[in-house]
């Protein structure tokens, strides 16, 4: 998908966040909540699964339902999406008239096609939805800011986690570097990078002598639900973060692999090997009681782990 409209102007450093919303499994509890995540990216809200009672994590959390542009589903297993048709629904009733842009596994747009058909509602605004296929690595999104691409991840059922990838900067002008006489219309030239030729074709300024590279494009992989697999390793190369599922503890490894879900060595693991800059953990089974050896057993195989922690904000 490309995106229609592109209203954003870019200033040096844009809002590149993760906000997490809910960070428990499956199993209820009153510790944590189910799935969801909020990345802002420039204006724009994204988020990332919608596990039950979302819309009260966002209300808790003050965040302007109204901003949300996209969302993405990892997999039908109700603790990812079952708080999405009341969150759609809400934002009918606050009336909302902008086009909302929904990624998720087939099968998603029946149950709610289903749900607002028996419930005899009407969306005021247009819901665009697109199937992510689980098998292959596929490019899903070309935002202004970003590109979104999915991950084939190996669950009970089909599931794909997400990679979101701002785009590169153009470089920045040394303008103190330039004589103030120096026209306009070269200081754009010099920013895209085209040297200034005088007219015999001699070279007056290289774009290499009065720019610098712009700050490095910031990446962000989801990764819930999965058993440990290796091949994720290559797509996850460098990011500068990744959140991982850590159902288990080790002492649990058998049982994870059983029911497709990952150890926090596991995470840890595949952190190491792509050689990411932080990994945050969570998707705790509600059996654990304590969270810190979850982290412990993370930062024995890579130190830089954090806690996927409810209500708290990462700088990406
Ligand atoms: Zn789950
Ligand atoms: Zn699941």
């Amino acid at each position: 998908m490309t995106h229609p409209e592109s209203e954003h102007h870019r200033p040096t450093h844009l809002p590149f966040a993760l906000t997490i919303l809910g960070a428990g499994s499956a199993t209820p509890t009153l510790r944590l909540h189910q799935t969801a995540q909020l990345l802002t990216i420039g204006n724009d809200y994204v988020l990332i699964d919608c596990g039950e009672g979302t819309q009260f994590r966002l209300i808790e959390q003050r965040i302007r339902p109204g901003r949300l542009r996209y969302i993405f589903i990892s997999h039908l297993h109700g603790d990812h999406y079952f708080g999405l048709a009341p969150l759609l629904s809400s934002l009918n009733m606050a009336g909302r008239t902008e086009d909302l842009y929904l990624f998720g596994p087939r099968g998603l747009d029946e149950v709610l096609t289903t749900i607002f058909r028996v419930s005899d509602s009407r969306l005021g605004y247009k819901l665009h939805f697109q199937v992510v296929e689980p098998d292959q690595p596929a490019f899903l999104l070309d935002h202004p800011l970003m590109s979104v691409r999915s991950i084939p991840l190996q669950h009970r059922i089909d599931c794909t986690g997400y990679l979101f990838r701002e785009k590169p900067t153009k470089p920045h002008l040394l303008r103190e570097k330039l004589p103030d006489d120096v026209p306009i219309a070269y200081l754009k030239q010099l920013k895209d990078g085209q040297d200034i030729l005088d007219a015999d074709g001699q070279l007056l300024y290289a774009a290499a002598d009065y720019t610098e590279p712009g700050p490095a494009p910031r990446s962000y992989a989801f990764c819930s639900d999965t058993r440990y697999v290796e091949e994720l390793i290559p797509q996850l190369q460098g990011v500068d973060l990744l959140y991982h599922e850590a159902t288990f503890l080790q002492d649990n490894a058998i049982r994870a692999a059983e029911v497709y879900h990952s150890t926090a060595e596991q995470a840890a693991t595949i952190a190491a090997k792509a050689g990411v800059g932080r990994l945050l953990i969570g998707h705790f089974s509600s059996r654990y009681k304590q969270f810190e050896p979850f982290l412990d057993e993370a930062r024995a195989v890579f130190p830089e782990t954090y806690l996927a922690i409810e209500g708290q904000t990462t700088d990406i």
